[in-house]
């Protein structure tokens, strides 16, 4: 294949966080369908362990959805991202101080071995072999030696509303596991694996190169796959088994159908246990569970469930119920790394052999990628341009799920290798704080502008920004207007954008409706800026008003008042929160201010018999993006040994964060 660059570097990427000049409706489900259905795929793939290669043919009909024609068409191939050095993904991977060092023959690889169009109207016509021309684009970095989008240009323009009938063979490299994806032993977990279709929408492809820092956008369809593994192999994929036939050569093909979905993973491996349950929940429709364990975990499956069924009846009752009616955990193998990541109707957790309930690792985990079924599986945003509107949402929700549902969890320290766990059972997980990863965000408040595309992030900050600093700001919006009006906000956003693909503006859109008020102050500070928010006390003093009076009256021993105190409260970061300003007098009193938060400072005074003992900004924690709570409140005698020993056992808790954000989750 001819390498080449884009004629026009950048056509196609959407401008950064523009504003849509009309409501997008590109995205309109079909008659009879819960989606636009545009992008099907029929595919056959037989996983070759001996030689740890997965070959395939498929055939996808994809319909041009967009309002405009298109002369070309743009197809993933995720795995090139591995097969040297040179790709976007292992560049970037080496930027953030990660690289992955391979030998050549354990990199992953995806090669087309053909590659045919026509139209649909044209069938019973003659294929056009479309693979000579076509050519590997970098509208991302411009990096002419990556080959994960590949540019097809195609025989006749599609117009709008016709159907491409594509008829594709590959031959794939199955890698030892990166991102997710590979084999470890015989535990195999495949994802990103077949030649994808990008999305056209109205405003042109949003076809990216793969990023390390980033997920994956695409159509939804009707997935039907007929997967050839060894006969011993146990098998979980996205959609329903319809049909298992073994063949002549010691192999068995397993025969999955998903109707509305945009991706399709699969798991195999002969060392699953297999364990089912059925979530039913008054009011919600049932929803067969389906556990696939690793054979030492088998005292885990309980938790397994239980946390899914919280994650299916909360996202039942607060929002929309699961769109379907089952779905697979897969536990995967030990090391593989493979953990924590969804996939529609499928996704993978993570636990250990020896995993304390107290640590709500296993719950985190499985109650986030449960999570991701409607925030990203269902109400199929941009994730690679716009992470914070799956992960955000995942680990907002996530946060309030856990605190409902299950014991407060602790920081877990791990000894001997990570293999013995030990839970410092003096310190709580709290919601506000752990849940929605405050220290994490401590750490890079203002890296990137949650705005700008997520592939253009920071790679080893990008996280924080997607998951923590979105979780805080949507948990500081619930303290602000209340958890009605944000449940209300994310049901209508999901009502309104299921199987759609929704812009960041439609989700600001639905929350000022929602709340009945203009909330882009908020949106601009937290979204389209990087800001950091710090409020704190900057001095206070009481005086007698009188000095003379006062100095009589402590010579006869007497009350000295009345006092005249002046608080000064500050704000030290460029962000602007109202924010409340309590003082405490000594005789118990206290005066409350709302401050607007917007002067660089402000202060208050009081005439009063008592002095001021302590006042505290935001004493409510309303602002959780505050990134120095230690000077929100002053008191007249500091108590700092006691502060000193409570954060450093908060350090623990950073701890904590810093390896749920970059080891976990995705
Ligand atoms: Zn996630």
């Amino acid at each position: 294949l001819a390498l080449g660059l884009l004629s026009a570097p950048g056509a196609g990427v959407r401008g950064q966080g523009a504003p849509s000049p009309v409501a997008q409706t590109f995205d309109q489900p079909i008659a009879g369908a819960r989606s636009p259905r545009n992008a099907n795929y029929t595919l056959d793939a037989t996983l070759d362990v001996a030689r740890r290669r997965v070959t395939g043919r498929g055939r996808i009909r994809w319909r041009n959805i967009s309002g405009n024609t298109t002369a070309d068409l743009r197809l993933h191939l995720y795995w090139n991202a591995w097969r040297d050095g040179n790709s976007s993904w292992m560049r970037e991977r080496a930027l953030a101080g990660a690289p992955v060092e391979r030998d050549d023959d354990t990199r992953g690889a995806i090669d087309l071995e053909s590659l045919r169009v026509r139209r649909a109207d044209e069938a019973g016509g003659a294929w056009h072999d479309v693979l000579p021309g076509a050519r590997f684009l970098a509208p991302d970095d411009g990096n002419v030696l990556d080959r994960t989008l590949l540019g097809v240009d195609l025989p006749e323009p599609l117009a709008p509303g016709e159907t491409l009938e594509i008829d594709v063979a590959w031959a794939s490299q199955v890698p030892p596991t990166v991102a997710r994806t590979g084999y470890r032993g015989t535990y195999y977990f495949i994802a990103h694996w077949f030649p994808k279709v990008g999305v056209l929408e109205d405003r042109g492809w949003a076809a990216h190169q793969f990023h390390a820092a980033t997920e994956f956008y695409a159509d939804f369809g009707v997935y039907d796959v007929r997967l050839t593994v060894p006969s011993t192999f146990v098998v979980g994929a996205s959609g329903a088994e319809i049909t298992r036939t073994p063949g002549p050569d010691g192999t068995t093909t397993h025969h999955y159908r998903g109707e509305d979905l945009h991706d399709f993973a699969w798991a195999a491996s002969p060392d699953f246990v297999e364990r089912r349950e059925t979530f039913s929940s008054p009011g919600l429709p049932p929803v067969e569970m389906r556990l696939l364990l690793q054979p030492d975990h088998g005292g885990q499956a309980a938790r397994y469930f239980a946390a899914m069924a919280a994650a299916l009846r909360s996202q039942g009752e607060w929002f929309l119920p699961y769109a379907y009616d089952r779905i697979t955990i897969v536990d995967p193998a030990f090391g593989s790394r493979t953990g924590g990541m969804e996939y529609p109707m499928l996704i993978t957790a993570g636990t250990r052999w020896w995993q304390p309930e107290a640590s709500g690792e296993l719950e985190d985990v499985t109650v986030h990628e449960a999570m991701h079924q409607l925030w990203q599986g269902v109400v199929a945003s941009n994730e690679v341009e716009h992470a914070w509107m799956d992960e955000g949402l995942a680990t907002y929700t996530t946060a309030r799920i856990l605190e409902e549902a299950f014991p407060p969890a602790h920081p877990v320290v791990r000894l001997f290798g990570g293999f013995v766990p030990i839970p410092i059972r003096a310190v709580t997980l709290r919601r506000e704080t752990d849940g929605n990863r405050l220290p994490g965000y401590r750490l890079a408040p203002d890296r990137d502008v949650p705005a700008a595309p997520t592939f253009r992030a920071w790679p080893t900050t990008a996280g924080i920004v997607s998951y923590n600093k979105t979780a805080l700001w949507l948990h500081t919006l619930e303290r602000y207007v209340g958890w009605d009006v944000v449940r209300q906000t994310l049901r209508t956003y999901a009502e309104r954008w299921r199987f759609r693909h929704p812009y960041p503006e439609d989700f600001f859109a639905v929350a000022t409706e929602v709340a009945g008020r203009d909330l882009s102050w908020f949106f601009d500070q937290v979204y389209r800026s990087a800001r950091i928010f710090d409020y704190g006390v900057q001095t206070f003093a009481s005086s007698p008003v009188d000095v003379a009076a006062a100095r009589a009256s402590e010579a006869a021993a007497r009350p000295a008042g009345p006092y005249r105190t002046v608080v000064v409260v500050r704000r030290f970061g460029e962000g602007v929160f109202p924010v409340e300003v309590v003082t405490t007098f000594d005789d118990g009193d206290s005066a409350t201010e709302q401050w607007t938060g917007a002067e660089p400072w402000t202060a208050y005074e009081y005439v009063r018999d008592a002095r001021a003992a302590s006042v505290a900004v935001d004493p409510r924690h309303v602002l959780l993006l505050d990134v120095n709570r230690t000077n929100n409140t002053m008191t007249v005698a500091p108590r700092a040994p006691e502060a000193a020993t409570a954060w450093s056992l908060r350090w623990l808790v950073w701890l904590q964060d810093l390896l749920l954000t970059y080891g976990l989750l995705a």
